[in-house]
């Protein structure tokens, strides 16, 4: 059956329906088993219908699913606390996705900077290959002319510099400049890790010029870097960071973190959201940070993480015997994709991978991207890479 022509058609879809997940799989209407390397697009942080996300919701949803911010949430103010306890921020403003919380976060720098009396401070600096989301003001921040084609006067004050070059940073900072908007690992634009100490020189010729820091971690965020923030990785602390994807671990929730004195810039009636922080989303975001946070449940990552890389290593090396499919590794933590030769597209090889039974995701460069839950196992990430072998196999002989 084809689909329905009552779906505007802003996606090319997969004619497959899932009836319903169980941890890392998911299972279609006809029955069949998929390993979900996708995650909803390193949402379903920890996989499909983790028995603790789904108690908070079915005891939320018997209660109480939505107020509104004219009223005290205590369930935001517990997801808040968590949040400020274990990251460099003091404030939080919850949203609903993740081009609210990049496009909440360069409000909040931008308001900063204004109630400073630096009226003039309004520009954001971002990278090339930078994806931040789709909002009319974030098409301005990504480094997509085609998303923006016919879309109308794009939002000003937004410039790119070449990603990874701290030289070209320099030419472009000036007083003009509000903050730097960077995504620690780009997720969209390859799967790109920042290289070594981009980050921190970042961090330092932003203080230097009296901008502030914004980390995109909407898709590198809660715990997919390894590290519950990847910014932690990098031995900085950024004035704002935008989080989203894995934060509800599969309800929409997004959020906006500053530092107490950038935070403290907003408000009361400078921003807000009908639907954003109530109980049921917040209950949500409360049950992915208590899994990410109990026991030994990053130090596990980090060896998964470990793990998974070395597993990578050892697929690029099969590959390597015969006119290579592969052409290296990239990415960080659980985010990873390899990048592929020009003779096969992403395109092409998430569609054999998936006739096998692994879903994953293209993304730009030519990369293939693994986004698997983060409490994939040994046996599935073993099962993946299995699967990732017989693509190469099949791609390779036609
Ligand atoms: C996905 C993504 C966004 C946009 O998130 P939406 O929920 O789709 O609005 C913003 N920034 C990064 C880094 C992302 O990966």
């Amino acid at each position: 059956m084809p689909i329905s022509p009552s779906i505007m058609t802003t996606y090319g879809r997969i004619d497959i329906a899932f009836t319903h997940g169980e941890g890392s799989f998911l299972i279609s209407e006809d029955g069949k088993r998929y390993l979900d390397y996708a995650s909803g697009i390193a949402v379903n942080a920890f996989g499909h219908c983790h028995p603790k996300l789904v108690e908070a919701l079915q005891d939320q949803a018997s209660k109480l699913w939505h107020t509104s911010n004219l009223y005290r949430i205590p369930e935001q103010e517990t997801v808040a606390e968590k949040l400020v306890a274990n990251s460099c921020a003091d404030r939080v403003f919850f949203c609903n996705s993740g081009a609210e919380a990049t496009e909440g976060a360069v409000k909040v720098a931008r308001r900063y900077a204004w109630a400073n009396g630096d009226k003039d401070r309004t520009e954001i600096i971002c990278a090339t290959g930078a994806f931040h989301g789709r909002t009319l003001a974030m098409l301005a921040a990504n480094d997509r002319p085609l998303f923006r084609e016919g879309f109308g006067p794009s939002a000003q004050g937004f410039t790119h510099v070449e990603w990874g070059d701290i030289e070209n940073l320099k030419k472009n900072i000036g007083k003009h400049v509000a903050a730097i908007l960077v995504e620690p690992v780009q997720g969209e634009g390859g799967a790109r890790k920042a290289p070594p100490g981009y980050l921190k020189s970042l961090q330092e010729i932003a203080k230097q010029n009296g901008s502030l820091l914004i980390s995109d971690e909407v898709q590198i965020g809660m715990g997919r870097s390894g590290s519950l923030f990847a910014y932690q990785q990098e031995g900085i602390e950024p004035d704002i960071i935008a989080l989203a994807k894995g934060l509800g671990g599969g309800f929409p929730v997004g959020a906006v973190l500053a530092r107490a004195n950038v935070g403290d810039a907003m408000i009361p009636g400078t921003h807000g959201s009908t639907f954003g922080g109530n109980p049921l989303a917040m209950r949500s975001a409360n049950a992915v940070l208590d899994l990410l946070l109990e026991n030994n449940f990053l130090d596990d990552l980090k060896k998964m993480v470990t793990y998974f890389d070395k597993k990578m290593d050892e697929l690029l090396k099969h590959d390597l015997q015969n006119s290579p499919i592969l052409v290296h590794k990239k990415g960080s933590g659980m985010l990873r994709g390899f990048q592929l030769d020009e003779k096969v597209t992403a395109g092409n090889f998430g569609n054999v991978a998936r006739d096998k039974g692994l879903l994953l995701v293209g993304a730009a460069e030519n990369t293939i991207r693994l986004l698997p839950p983060l409490n994939t196992s040994k046996e599935e990430v073993d099962k993946a890479f299995d699967i990732l072998k017989n693509v190469i196999i099949e791609m390779k002989t036609k």
